[in-house]
C-alpha cells in the first residue's frame, strides 16, 4: 500500500519504537503526526521528520479526535499505528499486602485505560475516518498497527496488569481486522520482545539490568532496537496481503520466570 502523500498517526511517537516507526513512515513519504503526551520530544521528531505533533493522552476521546483531525487536514488518513504504552513491569508484590492494595486495583485500571482502551479508540476512530478514503486499486482504505507484547503470552512477576493489557490487544486483533474487512482497513498487531528504549529507564541500574535480559534472548544476545521494531510496523503498514496477523519480533525470546 502505498502511503507517499497520505497521512499518518503515530501515538507514542516521542519516543522509543514510536518514533523510530514515525521516522519509516515518513520516509515513505508520509505526512506523519506524532500523538504523544511529551510535547518537547514530540515536536522535536515532528521537525526531522517533516511531521507534525499533536499533543495528545490517548485516554482522552477528544484527544484523539483532534490528532485525527489534523492528520486528515494534511492528506487522507492511511497509516496508523498505536505505540503509546506504560508501564512494563509494575512490581506490585513483595512487601506485605502489596497484592491486596488499592494502588495494586488503581495501576492495574491505569494500565488497561492506556494501553488497552486508548488503543481501542483510536482503532475505533481512525477506521471511521479511514473507511471515508478512496479505496486504492486492491480496495485497501488504510492499515493499522498495534504495539502488544511478548507478555501477552509469558508474563512476568509483576507484570499481571502489563500481560493483561497486552493479551486484550492481541484478541483485539482479529475480531477488528474482521469487522474492518468490510471497510477495506487491515489490522495488524506486534508483540515485541525486549527492545532498548526509555521504557526501562535510565542510568547504570537500568544498563545493567538490560544487559541482564538480554540474556534471555535467544540470538542476538541483547536488546532489540527500536528501528528493528518499526522496519515491521513499515512491513504491516505497506504490505497489502498481511492481515489479522500478531507478528513476534523478539530474537526467540523464551523468558524463563524471574
Ligand atoms: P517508550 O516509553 O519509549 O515510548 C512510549 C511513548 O508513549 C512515550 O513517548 C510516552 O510519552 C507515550 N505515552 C505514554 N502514555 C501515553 C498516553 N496516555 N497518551 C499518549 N502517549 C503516551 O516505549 P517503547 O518501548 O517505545 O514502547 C512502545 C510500545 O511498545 C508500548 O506500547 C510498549 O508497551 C510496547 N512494547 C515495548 C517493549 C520494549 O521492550 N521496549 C516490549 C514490548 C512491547
Amino acid at each position: 500500500m502505498d502511503i507517499k502523500g497520505a497521512s499518518a498517526i503515530v501515538t507514542g511517537g516521542a519516543s522509543g519504537i514510536g518514533a523510530a516507526s514515525a521516522r519509516r513512515l515518513a520516509n515513505r513519504g508520509a505526512k506523519v503526526v506524532i500523538a504523544d503526551l511529551k510535547a518537547e520530544d514530540g515536536e522535536k521528531i515532528a521537525a526531522e521528520i517533516g511531521g507534525t505533533f499533536v499533543a495528545v493522552d490517548v485516554t482522552d476521546t477528544g484527544q484523539i479526535e483532534a490528532a485525527i483531525n489534523a492528520a486528515v487536514e494534511l492528506g487522507p488518513l492511511r497509516a496508523v499505528v498505536n505505540s503509546a504504552g506504560i508501564g512494563w513491569a509494575q512490581r506490585t508484590i513483595g512487601k506485605d499486602g502489596e497484592f491486596a492494595s488499592a494502588h495494586n486495583l488503581d495501576l492495574y485500571k491505569k494500565v488497561i485505560a492506556i494501553n488497552l482502551i486508548g488503543t481501542f479508540d483510536m482503532v475505533r476512530l481512525a477506521a471511521t475516518a479511514m473507511s471515508r478514503n478512496e479505496p486504492n486499486e486492491n480496495g485497501e482504505r488504510g492499515a493499522i498497527v498495534n504495539l502488544a507484547s511478548v507478555a501477552a503470552f509469558d508474563g512476568q512477576i509483576g507484570q499481571a496488569a502489563y500481560s493483561s493489557s497486552k493479551g486484550g490487544v492481541v484478541g483485539m486483533t482479529l475480531p477488528v481486522a474482521r469487522d474492518l474487512s468490510a471497510v477495506g482497513v487491515r489490522v495488524n498487531c506486534i508483540a515485541p520482545g525486549l527492545i532498548d528504549t526509555p521504557i526501562y529507564g535510565e542510568g547504570p541500574e537500568s544498563e545493567a539490568f538490560k544487559a541482564k535480559l538480554g540474556e534471555s534472548v535467544l540470538f542476538p544476545k541483547r536488546l532489540g532496537i527500536p528501528d528493528e521494531l518499526a522496519s515491521m510496523v513499515e512491513e504491516l503498514i505497506t504490505n497489502s496481503y498481511m492481515n489479522a496477523e500478531v507478528v513476534r519480533v523478539d530474537g526467540g525470546i523464551r523468558m524463563p520466570p524471574k
